[in-house]
């Protein structure tokens, strides 16, 4: 799933294809945390409502530890209608959700919980809206595209009705298309992101496999971009 034409994006290509070689050597706590969030979202939909995650960091990578944070980006529906960022100021969701899933995973792991960052929080009504109204200068449009073209949905089936009205509309594609560069950049030159790769190549060779030549000097090359 994602939005295909943007995977076709040679950066987001690149990304992907390194991310299919460390998937590859999945730890069973990547496999874990993964399960962890499907029961938060089966445990709101039961109480009637909706959200969904895209998970990034290690656990996209596969590549999470016992001590490794859980980077997360998360969709709503903002309080009633509302149309605009959610924002802790703004919104009151964000904040309830949050909490509920930093408690519900302490409580489901106890002495052994992890830490959660929300790094972002998409407003779903305002991706509708958006849509709707064919928002050339959306940002979270722009920031939506980005993060289903790179990491790891749950409750996919919630974010793929909004992939496909984004991808019905051609030209809003392209618009899109071309910020994602720029999203990825910010992603690139944050210098915790080149030491999660070194961090993610020394985990899978501890476990005894070796990151092939072709594959090392990839990430060189993705990491001077
Ligand atoms: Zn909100």
């Amino acid at each position: 799933m994602g939005i295909k034409r943007f995977q076709n994006h040679p950066i987001i290509k690149e990304f992907n294809g390194l991310k299919k070689f460390f998937r590859q050597h999945e730890t069973d706590i990547s496999r874990r945390r993964i399960m962890d969030f499907k029961k938060f979202v089966d445990l709101i939909g039961s109480s009637g409502d909706n959200i969904a995650f895209d998970l990034m960091g290690s656990v996209n990578f596969g590549q999470a530890m016992e001590n490794s944070d859980t980077d997360v980006v998360m969709y709503l529906h903002c309080d009633k209608g509302r149309i605009g960022d959610c924002d802790h100021e703004n919104c009151s969701r964000l904040e309830l959700y949050q909490n509920l899933l930093i408690n519900s995973i302490a409580y489901e792991h106890l002495n052994k919980s992890y830490a959660i960052q929300v790094v972002d929080c998409i407003n779903l009504t305002q991706l509708e809206y958006d849509i709707k109204i064919r928002n050339f200068d959306s940002l979270a449009l722009v920031k939506f595209g980005f993060y289903r073209s790179i990491c790891r949905g749950i409750n996919r089936k919630l974010l793929h009705s909004f992939e496909e009205r984004l991808q019905s509309d051609e030209e809003l594609c392209n618009f899109i298309e071309k910020s994602l560069a720029d999203c990825f950049l910010g992603l690139i030159h944050s210098s915790q992101h080149s030491y999660s790769f070194k961090k993610y190549i020394e985990r899978v060779e501890d476990g005894g496999f070796r990151v092939p030549e072709n594959m090392a000097s990839k990430i060189n090359s993705y990491l001077s971009y």
